[in-house]
């Protein structure tokens, strides 16, 4: 589970980010997981506090967005949901799709007060 990797990653980075800006505290911390980006999104939710604990983000809010790994046919052309196909094409069948959406971890958004 490289998930708690993850998540120490994620604080340093907006450590690092409000050491910068000169911000005291961090309310929230806004993360967007592709569906496809092989970080689970429950494992990080769970961690979280774990990771957040004895740290000045033991109070600031996670909230996690994912989004849909979509892939566009390479044989149709048909842009589908990869997870809930099993990578199978709906219209033609073949499992040949190249992935459009859903690759990428990021921190989208850090709210301050
Ligand atoms: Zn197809």
């Amino acid at each position: 589970m490289h998930e708690i990797g993850v998540v120490r990653q994620v604080l340093r980075t907006v450590e690092g980010f409000a050491r910068e800006n000169n911000i005291d505290e961090v309310v929230s911390i806004v993360l967007e997981i592709g569906e496809l980006s092989m970080v689970i999104p429950q494992y990080v939710e769970e961690l979280y506090p774990l990771v957040a604990r004895g740290t000045r983000f033991e109070r600031t809010e996670l909230c996690i967005e994912t989004v849909e790994g979509r892939g566009v046919c390479r044989n149709c052309k048909r842009v589908f949901p990869i997870v809930k196909n099993e990578g199978y094409c709906p219209r033609c069948g073949k499992r040949d799709a190249e992935i459009i959406s859903g690759r990428d971890f990021v921190i989208k958004e850090i709210v301050v007060p």
